[in-house]
């Protein structure tokens, strides 16, 4: 057990001078600061808070901080599902929110270099102006970058592009000692010793705080058509996506969905887009396709073999969205499913665990049949294209500490199977504060222990993020 300080009004002194104007305390510290998107976690409030404009300033903070055994938890937007940005125990919380400057593009090495807290939704936007594509897409726009780098977010287009790992070039880094140093270069390959920028990426703040990324961006392209694809049950729109990827149709999303969390999210976003039944017999599950490409004509070769294909894997239509409103409708409908759960919701868990591809279906099927065992109503959603799956507990009747303890229960089972068949306990969305227990259990003791090892390189005094990932203090 490692013992923290309090930030006396002599540390708050120092903070003061090394941030001048900068640092939050009592009253001023919003109740927001205390927690994430998943409240489930639980609330912590910070001493005090640094709302950083510098690589130097944060340096300076994070040294007064480790000279005096302070903890620090850095925090982006604050869009987290795992309790990530929440300060466990206290301490300085520094938040990037207001370094959200695009500094510099370099189109000639398809890369852009920006502050971390540039939100993905600004990035994506100002890339398209340069006729270019970040095509990491998490579901939440309004996270900020450094975030998504810290979490290694994933998305809709991770089928097709790879997750926001792949579009790291290079970082600066403040380290737990206060140290600023980068890793990674400018470069489309590396043999060049440990990758010390992958173990950052992911690694959730608790290694160190990523001031400034240099990203990898592409030519984005011309064309994307969508498609809406209604099957009579969950089992036979799984069963089509090996067959989708096989038929190298290239989808840049390929995501699932059921009847229920579609008609709760139409309630919601109040639009209705998605067919619910057809020739009279009830839709009971969706595929939504995105394809994209150089021109229409040759995106539409893809869409008729697509549709071709899917019909014969039971497909009960495959439905073309070419009209802009209704292709944002069915997109705010997708992109909602987490408010939409939440609005309807007294009491709530998710998780992000992700399976081998051909382990989908009857993953889920065990999940429900699982949630049925423990009491809880599960509803699903997720990437079918990579296997990562949403799966959120809900109950509007339970006490909340007869719901955690159906919760635990249920994940512990949930992620036993996962680690059974091959898969893992979070795909995008990290560890938190909420998975770690169900870390140890699926990677072991031995991993836990290299992961601890890595920690106490970096973070020799154990002050960055501590209560997360590997690190429970
Ligand atoms: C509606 C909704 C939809 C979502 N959809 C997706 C999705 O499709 N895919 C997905 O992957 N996630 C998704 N998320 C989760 C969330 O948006 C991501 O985890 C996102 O990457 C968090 O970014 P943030 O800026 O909000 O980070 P925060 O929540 O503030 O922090 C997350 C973690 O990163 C660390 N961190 C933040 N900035 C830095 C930094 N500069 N240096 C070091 N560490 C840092 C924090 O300490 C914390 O551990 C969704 C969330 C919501 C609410």
């Amino acid at each position: 057990m490692t013992a923290y300080n309090k930030v006396t009004p002599e540390i708050l002194d120092m903070l003061r001078a090394a941030a001048p104007g900068h640092i939050l305390t009592g009253e001023d510290i919003n109740p927001d600061y205390s927690r994430d998107e998943m409240p489930i976690y639980g609330l912590s409030a910070p001493d005090a808070v640094l709302q950083a404009t510098s690589t130097e300033e944060i340096a300076a903070v994070v040294k007064i901080c480790n000279d005096n055994k302070i903890p620090v938890t850095t925090r982006g937007a604050g869009t987290g599902l795992v309790g990530g940005c929440v300060p466990v125990y206290g301490g300085v919380v520094i938040e990037t929110i207001k370094m959200n400057h695009i500094l510099s593009y370099d189109l000639e090495n398809f890369s852009v270099t920006i502050e971390p807290g540039v939100l993905l939704q600004q990035l994506a936007e100002d890339a398209l102006t340069k006729g270019m594509l970040y095509p990491p897409d998490p579901g939440e726009k309004l996270a900020t970058v450094g975030g998504n780098v810290s979490t290694n977010a994933g998305g809709m287009r991770a089928v097709k592009y790879g997750t926001t790992r792949d579009y790291v070039l290079a970082m600066k880094v403040v380290l737990p000692t206060g140290e600023i140093t980068s890793f990674g270069a400018k470069v489309s390959k590396t043999s060049s010793g440990y990758s010390l920028l992958n173990l950052m990426i992911g690694s959730e703040g608790t290694l160190g705080i990523i001031t400034e990324l240099t990203l990898k961006l592409i030519p984005a392209p011309k064309s994307t058509v969508s498609l809406i694809v209604p099957f009579e049950d969950l089992e036979t729109a799984i069963s089509a996506v090996p067959k989708v990827k096989m038929a190298n149709l290239d989808p840049q999303a390929l995501e699932f969905m059921e009847r229920e969390i579609i008609l709760s999210s139409e309630r919601y976003v109040g639009r209705e887009v998605f067919p619910k039944k057809m020739n009279g017999e009830d839709v009971g599950a969706y595929l939504m396709i995105t394809l994209d490409g150089e021109n229409e004509d040759e995106i539409m070769t893809r869409v008729e073999s697509a549709a071709e294909l899917l019909l014969e894997e039971g497909a009960m239509d495959v439905m073309v969205v070419d009209n802009p409103q209704k292709l944002r409708d069915a997109w705010a409908t997708r992109s909602s499913f987490l408010e939409a759960i939440m609005e309807e919701t007294k009491l709530l868990d998710e998780c992000d665990v992700v399976v081998p591809i051909k382990e989908i279906a009857r993953f889920l099927t065990f999940a429900k049949k699982t949630g049925e065992e423990c009491g809880l109503e599960i509803k699903s959603f997720g990437h079918a294209g990579d296997g990562n799956l949403h799966i959120y507990q809900c109950s509007n009747d339970l006490e909340k500490e007869e719901f955690e303890k159906r919760v635990d229960t249920y994940f512990e089972k949930l992620y036993k199977e996962a680690t059974d068949c091959g898969g893992l306990v979070s795909g995008e969305h990290g560890i938190g504060r909420g998975k770690v227990k169900y870390l140890t259990a699926s990677v072991g003791e031995t991993n836990m222990e290299l992961m601890r090892g890595i920690k106490s390189v970096f973070d020799p005094n154990l002050i960055m993020n501590p209560g997360k990932v590997c690190y429970t203090a």
